[in-house]
């Protein structure tokens, strides 16, 4: 029997475990999912936005994957705490696949970054998806206007939450804290800010797309930004069709937005480009505007400085400027690349190859791509680990390692645990008179795994 630990149980982590059982080469093999929160799906449950109700619906598929009787998810098991640490993995396991993800934002390296007021646009969708370890912090509270810095699809989600109005979010399980605070909230601007023009941006069109239909904001991009995208100005055409697909439709969809005259609607989006954040300003303590140099294009895909500078009123600042990779003590890490060095899945030490240990997902190849993009990432990993099956099959490692977990001092939660969670958030949104609601900290979770009702 080859015994096999994948670490972390969003997408990569599931999509490795199928993988590993969806297969003939290794005809034995035991999976445990490990995972540091009592919760499976990662960032199926704590990073996809909760009115994306068809991406969340994903969670069906990887239950069916934990439900597989060769896989066991195994909760609240913090690799790095107890002593487990990469070594210890490795005698208790023929083989490991660490799918870490990226669990830390990128950071701006401006003044103001750190003023009350600025956070990472992880922070804020930590708290409407109600990740145990998410501040308490009420966001948009004394906020009106709002700026969302990178044009990424993160970006696009946090401007799309700020943008709708509590009752448009009320059906999902986005938790009972931070829906009262966004139905208290008066931001009524939403500013989403790209350093590059818009046929550079990284949103996928159908969520750009999105912020159109959205039944209480208008969208409004200004033609003097577009004006200086050389895709939409070049009268050849041969900028525009130089450029991916992708970035055709966007520049369309914000090219429609730019010739259409506002609705009157209670909240604005603004989309804005060719300004880079120089230093976040202060008052009272707080934040209270961005300050923007104006930036031209290079003509190599970047931008330069212009030397002319603009501010936005912003008391709520969100930096969507991407994910990146937390090392793991005892594990390889490029600090550059925030990912784990690798070979097709092989994780390298000093270069070669390291018996035993893996990577999949962003933690193998960085924070890029769509849940799907974890599939052939995780089968890659798959097919090297089973190249080397015979070899690690003959290690030895310990007969029960879940026995060896609790011995070590961890509290494991199974899967009837996590059943047990989710039948609790279920019965909490009864008593709200809403749908599912997510139990959103540390004890609520740990007493609903082992059975106790939600207070
Ligand atoms: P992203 O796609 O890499 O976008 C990051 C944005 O931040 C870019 O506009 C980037 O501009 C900008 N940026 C980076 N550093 C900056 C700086 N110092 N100053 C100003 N702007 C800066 O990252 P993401 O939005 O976090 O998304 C991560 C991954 O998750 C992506 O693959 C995304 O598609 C995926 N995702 C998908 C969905 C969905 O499918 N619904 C939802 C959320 C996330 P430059 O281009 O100029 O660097």
């Amino acid at each position: 029997m080859l015994r096999v630990a994948v670490i972390g149980s969003g997408p990569s982590g599931v999509y490795t475990a199928q993988a590993l059982v969806q297969q003939s080469v290794v005809p034995d093999v035991r999976v445990h999912v490990l995972d540091r929160l009592p919760c499976p799906y990662g960032l199926v449950r704590y990073g996809v936005a909760p009115d994306h109700e068809k991406i969340k619906s994903l969670q069906n598929n990887l239950r069916t994957v934990l439900e597989d009787e060769r896989i066991d998810f195994i909760g609240n098991v913090e690799v790095g705490a107890h002593g487990l640490g990469p070594g210890r993995l490795l005698e208790l396991y023929h083989a490991v696949v660490y799918c870490l993800g990226a669990a830390k934002d990128r950071r701006l390296g401006v003044p103001g970054e750190e003023l009350p007021g600025s956070h990472s646009a992880t922070d804020f969708v930590s708290w409407y998806s109600a990740h145990p370890d998410s501040a308490r912090e009420a966001f948009v509270l004394g906020a009106r206007s709002a700026v969302v810095i990178g044009v990424g699809n993160v970006a696009v989600d946090v401007a799309r939450i700020l943008a709708r109005g509590a009752e448009e979010l009320r059906p999902t399980d986005v938790p009972h804290a931070a829906l009262d605070a966004l139905a208290l909230s008066r931001v009524r601007e939403v500013h989403m800010v790209g350093r590059r023009g818009p046929s550079q941006a990284k949103f996928t069109t159908k969520e750009l797309r999105e912020l159109s239909s959205l039944p209480s904001a208008d969208v409004a991009v200004d033609a003097a930004d577009l004006a200086l995208d050389p895709a939409y100005t070049d009268p050849s055409g041969a900028a525009l069709a130089a450029l991916p697909a992708v970035n055709r439709r966007n520049l369309d969809v914000v090219r429609g937005w730019a010739a259409q005259p506002p609705r009157g609607r209670e909240r604005r989006i603004r989309l804005r480009f060719f300004l880079r954040p120089v230093e976040l300003l202060e008052r009272d303590g707080r934040v209270a505007a961005v300050r923007f140099e104006r930036t031209a294009p290079d003509g190599a895909g970047g931008v330069r400085g212009t030397g002319r500078y603009e501010e936005i009123e912003a008391q709520l600042v969100l930096r969507a400027v991407g994910y990146r990779g937390v090392p793991l003590a005892g594990l390889p890490f490029d600090a550059d690349r925030g990912t784990v060095p690798h070979a097709g899945g092989r994780v390298l030490r000093d270069g070669a190859p390291s018996p035993g240990e893996y990577v999949a997902g962003w933690i193998k190849r960085g924070p890029t791509g769509v849940i799907g993009t974890n599939r052939p990432c995780a089968k890659e990993t798959v097919a090297s680990l089973l190249d080397d099956a015979a070899e690690l099959a003959l290690r030895p490692v310990a007969a029960d390692p879940l026995a060896a977990l609790r011995e070590s001092g961890h509290r494991p939660v199974p899967w009837p645990g996590w059943l047990a969670i989710e039948a609790a958030e279920t019965a909490l949104g009864q008593t709200l008179g809403r749908r599912s609601v997510k139990i959103p900290d540390w004890p609520g979770l740990l007493g609903a795994a082992g059975g106790r009702p939600h207070p």
